[in-house]
């Protein structure tokens, strides 16, 4: 082991870490509301929020107290035994999804873990017969292997060829649907709004098409709301703006602040699909990551944060065109997840000058910024995100 005091972080990132992930932009050592600071003392306005993930920012009191005294009582078990907040967890679950009694929650402990289990519930419904799996080009639904096989993006799956077999990617239009929808379909996996590919909505109409469809041929409808649940879109869940209602969701970036935890959410029949030994997880439901969620999304409940989403989404909105910059082409998703369109190949620029001017976004791809920003979000962190980000896209 070479010594660690002489080695800077970015030497150590790269000798130390998988190289994976591209180099760190930057050391993190605390935070507080939606603000980080760094190794140096440099302070950051998060509107990135972890990718989406701590709803309720940084340090909140609230997770702070939940995640301590849990810690001191009780941090897992197994899944041999259950805890009050796994079951306060998957009742609560039941009571936002709208799945109600017949609902039913499986806990796992990332995005990706909640899409697998959703993956084997459409393989459940197979009646020997349905042997398709329908999913969006461009999606993303996670890294693991099932989750990549539902990933509709060609370049992330082609090192690691051959793909579980039975997945068709489709064209993200309700004629691409009603050309591939037949009794041998499984299952459609969708996004509501494409996050990792720039915050891209589908059309409107398609959910509602695509219940129909579904529920026509007997496939079951799974939506991934792990970006754009819990809140984030000014609902609970962002087809919930629609009124459809799914066969399972799954969840997880937003829903403990932080603390890995994923879910997915049945509904009717589909709570049946599932038998004793088809799945689980070690850590997954843990008491923990349970306990931590139901005060995040108590406290979501209690401080209307959903409505805060709602409201500040156009006011963030308003506040990238108020810049008048000729790089931004157009504004894009619901409440705080948002998808800022840029000329071709400006965003990463876009990205470092905010970054170097104290302000977290996220260059998505090039011709996409997306900001996810805590959905605690203010006036006085809106308008100084007004102030950074135009002076980020003067500079460019
Ligand atoms: C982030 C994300 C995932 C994967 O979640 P992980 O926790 O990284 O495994 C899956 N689907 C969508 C829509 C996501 O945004």
């Amino acid at each position: 082991m070479t010594d660690t005091t002489t080695r800077s972080w970015r030497e150590r990132q790269a000798e130390d870490l998988m190289a994976s992930y591209a180099p760190a932009l930057r050391m993190l050592v605390r935070g507080e509301g939606c603000w980080v600071e760094d190794d140096e003392g440099n302070r950051y306005l998060d509107f990135l929020g972890g990718i989406a993930v701590n709803s309720l920012g940084h340090a909140h009191p609230v997770i702070v107290e939940a995640a301590s005294s849990q810690a001191a009582r009780l941090v897992h078990v197994s899944n041999y035994f259950t805890t009050p907040s796994q079951l306060e967890l998957a009742e609560r679950l039941k009571r936002i999804t709208g799945a109600g009694d017949e609902g039913r929650v499986y806990f796992g402990n990332s995005g990706a873990e909640a899409n697998e289990a959703a993956f084997k519930l459409a393989r459940r419904n197979s009646d020997g017969a349905r042997n398709r799996i329908l999913a969006l080009k461009n999606a993303f639904h996670g890294r693991t292997m099932g989750a990549l096989a539902l990933t509709g993006k060609p370049a992330l799956q082609a090192p690691f060829e051959p793909m579980i077999a039975g997945v068709e990617h489709l064209d993200s239009t309700v004629d691409a649907l009603e050309a591939a929808m037949r009794d041998d379909v499984a299952a459609l996996f969708l996004e509501p709004i494409k996050g990792e590919t720039g915050v891209v909505p589908l059309p409107d109409g398609y959910l509602e098409a695509a219940r129909r469809l579904t529920e026509r041929h007997g496939a079951l409808l799974i939506i991934d709301e792990i970006q754009t649940g819990i809140g984030r879109t000014g609902r609970w869940f962002d087809h919930q703006h629609t009124g459809i209602v799914p066969d399972a969701v799954t969840m997880a970036k937003g829903i403990a602040g932080g603390v890995p935890l994923g879910a997915m959410v049945t509904f009717g029949r589909a709570s049946l699909l599932l038998q004793r030994g088809d799945h689980g997880s070690t850590f997954g439901g843990n008491p923990f990551a349970t306990t931590v969620a139901n005060a995040v999304l108590a406290e979501i409940e209690r401080a209307d944060l959903i409505g805060n989403a709602a409201r500040r989404g156009p006011q963030i909105r308003d506040a990238v065109l108020a810049t008048g910059s000729s790089l931004v082409t157009e504004v894009r998703g619901r409440g705080l997840l948002i998808g800022i369109g840029v000329v071709e190949g400006a965003a990463p620029a876009i990205a470092a000058a905010a970054l170097d001017r104290g302000l977290i976004v996220n260059a998505i791809n090039p011709t996409s910024i997306r900001i996810a920003p805590p959905l605690i979000v203010g006036d006085a962190e809106i308008a100084e995100f007004a102030d950074r980000f135009g002076a980020a896209l003067a500079a460019c």
